[in-house]
């Protein structure tokens, strides 16, 4: 939801991006600034101040400098007041939101995704502040005829009307992350109930988008004008087609997940595992699981408990030669709380389970206690991949 160029609000991710500093807070919602929207005022009060002093009459250098500087202040108050309707729908509707950031694409809510969430709710988060611009542009709209044309009041008057309905109509186009894709996205999700396919369906038409903005910042780059080719204006589209494009790639990649996750089978994806005493050389326990058929090695104890995981790598890394004199269990992970998992687990569990102890094996049990295999993360990593995700 955002911006003068419009941009995307609530990254998706939550990137912490590139800090910034916390201005304020609204409604208690901390405001924070990147240090580049500071240049990208510089820039556009530069690329502005011109304009002024050329559309009105008898206005000093100093003085058309200076009124750009408090018009793109204005409208970057009317970012903020988007993002705040954005906002103001996400609290009432009894949404978290992190915090509001002013970039130099423009501005983002930082809204808690809800997981699954709803529809409706996200479809009137996402239109909330297309709206505020619209309703922006008609007050400039409504107030420039009350002066005198050409003076500085109607200037401003135009121009807020003219920015804030341009805003509403970038964010509506209906691609991931502008509103409009965020739009499309829970209608998509509401009639086919499928979340996983609206959020595939509104990314790739945000690709597009991507793709036709690039299109058009390079086009835009080579239009002569008065005083060269408009670069900077060719640069930040292309910026924000970049932008759009990484969000847009980022939610295709949600939505594949959202695909595989659930299906992911522990049990599937275990590794036959062969048990073997501490005390055993590697050169023989490997003999043995080739044997078996065994992919993996489970140290157990005399009682036959289960007490290392054997890590694949480890063995691979040793010579053979030195295989023979080498024991198992100094090969071996012992199993700590977070490399036992029970076999009954899957989808996002075990992939949570699996990302909170980071490890290359670990030890699939049976409820019973039994062993019943060893994970290799390798593996998990693999089924992630067959479908498209890194
Ligand atoms: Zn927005």
């Amino acid at each position: 939801m955002s911006d003068p160029g419009a941009q995307a609000d609530r990254p998706p991710a939550p990137r912490r991006g590139w800090g910034g500093l916390q201005v304020g807070r609204v409604l208690g919602v901390p405001i924070v600034v990147q240090p580049l929207w500071f240049v990208v005022v510089v820039l556009f009060t530069a690329g502005s101040g011109q304009t002024i002093k050329d559309n009105v009459a008898g206005l000093s250098t100093n003085a058309a400098y200076a009124a750009a500087l408090a018009f793109v202040l204005l409208l970057y108050a009317s970012v903020l007041l988007h993002e705040l309707s954005h906002v103001v729908v996400a609290r009432s509707l009894g949404m978290q939101v992190r915090r509001i950031v002013l970039q130099f694409l423009g501005g983002a809510s930082e809204i808690v995704e809800e997981d699954p969430g709803h529809p409706a709710r996200d479809f009137m988060v996402a239109m909330a502040g297309p709206l505020c611009s619209v309703f922006l542009a008609g007050v400039g709209a409504a107030v420039a005829p009350a002066f005198e044309p050409h003076t500085l009041p109607w200037l401003f008057a135009q121009g807020f009307a003219w920015v804030n309905a341009l805003v509403a109509a970038f964010n509506l186009l209906p691609g991931f992350p502008l509103d409009g894709g965020r739009a499309l996205l829970s209608v998509v999700w509401r009639l086919t109930e499928d979340k996983n396919r609206a959020q595939f369906v509104s990314g790739w038409v945000g690709r597009g988008l991507a793709i036709a903005l690039a299109v058009y910042g390079a086009y835009v780059q080579n239009i002569p004008t008065g005083h060269g080719s408009d670069h900077l204006s060719g640069i930040y589209l292309l910026l924000l087609a970049f932008f759009i494009w990484a969000n847009a790639s980022w939610v295709i990649g949600r939505s594949k997940l959202g695909v595989v996750v659930p299906r992911l089978d522990i049990r599937a994806m275990s590794r036959r595992a062969l048990s073997v005493a501490a005390d055993l050389p590697v050169a023989e326990a490997v003999r043995r699981a080739h044997a078996a058929a065994a992919r993996a090695l489970v140290v157990v104890d005399s009682y036959g408990r289960p007490v290392g995981v054997v890590s694949e790598a480890a063995v691979m890394a040793t010579p053979p030669q030195r295989q023979p004199w080498v024991s198992v269990s100094e090969l071996a992970r012992p199993v700590a709380d977070g490399l036992l998992l029970r076999s009954d687990i899957s989808g996002d569990a075990l992939l949570a389970a699996v990302q909170a102890h980071p490890a290359t094996e670990y030890l699939v049990v049976e409820p019973s206690g039994a062993l019943f295999g060893v994970l290799a993360r390798a593996d998990v990593i693999a089924a992630l991949q067959a479908a498209g995700l890194r």
